[in-house]
């Protein structure tokens, strides 16, 4: 009786096992052609300057609009884009399609791009990012590259090469997520970055958690030690808001301000009715 239960229990097992591969292959099928037709999208979020309480530039994130599974989040696609190297592709067109979209908005001012590790790991990125500002037009100035602390952790020498020709390019750098997984100091030590972006998680529990403001506000006051930005994300009220500027962060990113929107809905930004932060210090 009991073996009987046990078997079927692993054929359960099995079975959501084997649906979840299928799930899996059918991703990837689709993700290989969606470049293609035309169903990658950016769009694009607002950092705000807390110290002048203005626009300091956006954030391009993708968007996956699959004919059948509707939107699909990044969160869930990018994994298998790296899993089976379509991240190279992906992430190069990204980079052109950013850069175009910010050279021909003056207003755009800074355009901010998440780089996978992957894309370290292959080819030359330092001279993918010189072709594609050159091809765009765009300021090396105004183009910011994100990057995560798992890239960091790969052969660390060469990633740090690219990340000295880029800065070479005139390009900014910032640590994504920080906070999240390994956070080693040791990184802040091997490569001056320009911005460090304080995970969304901290900002969150930062009211409830005396320890997650104590971070925030470490954090913050190590940037600017270290003359570093110290971006506070996923700003979601005033009050949030009021909290990380004390704490120290000089930027902000949430839905606060704005969730990520197509290019042509974004004139709001740009024009008379532009969102001004009451600065407050
Ligand atoms: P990320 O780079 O940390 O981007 C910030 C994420 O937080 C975005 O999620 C954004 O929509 C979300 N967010 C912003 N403000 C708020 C807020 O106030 N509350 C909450 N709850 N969330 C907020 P999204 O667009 O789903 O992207 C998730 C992640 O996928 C990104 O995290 C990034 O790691 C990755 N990703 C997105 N686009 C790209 C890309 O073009 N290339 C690569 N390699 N990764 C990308
Ligand atoms: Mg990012
Ligand atoms: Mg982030
Ligand atoms: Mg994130």
């Amino acid at each position: 009786k009991a073996k009987g239960a046990g078997r079927g229990t692993y054929r359960i097992f099995e079975d959501s096992m084997a649906a979840e591969l299928q799930e899996r292959i059918g991703l990837e099928t689709d993700l290989r052609g969606a470049l293609e037709r035309g169903e990658l999208e950016l769009h694009y979020q607002p950092l705000l300057d807390l110290t002048s309480g203005q626009l300091s530039g956006f954030e391009a994130l993708l968007r996956w609009k699959h004919p059948v599974r509707g939107m699909v989040s990044p969160a869930d696609f990018i994994p298998v884009a790296e899993e089976t190297g379509l991240i190279v592709p992906i992430g190069g067109w990204v980079l052109r399609q950013a850069c175009t979209d910010a050279a021909k908005f003056p207003e755009f001012t800074k355009i901010a791009v998440n780089i996978s590790p992957v894309q370290f790991a292959g080819g030359d990125l330092a001279e993918l990012v010189r072709d594609t500002l050159i091809q765009s037009g765009l300021a090396a100035s105004r183009l910011e590259l994100e990057i995560t602390e798992s890239a960091l952790l790969q052969d660390s020498e060469a990633v740090i090469g690219t990340l000295h020709r880029l800065r070479a390019l005139g390009v900014r750098t910032a640590l994504d997520d920080f906070g999240t997984k390994y956070s080693s100091l040791t990184y802040l030590r091997s490569f001056p970055f320009d911005k460090i972006k304080i995970d969304q998680s901290f900002v969150r529990d930062m009211a409830v958690r005396e320890d997650c403001l104590a971070i925030v506000r470490s954090v913050a006051q190590l940037a600017a030690r270290l003359g570093m930005t110290a971006t506070a994300e996923g700003v979601e009220s005033g009050a949030q808001l009021e909290q990380v500027r004390e704490a120290g962060c000089t930027e902000a990113q949430g839905y606060f301000f704005g969730r990520a929107e197509p290019a042509e809905k974004l004139g709001r930004w740009f024009g008379e009715v532009r969102p001004r932060l009451v600065v407050t210090n």
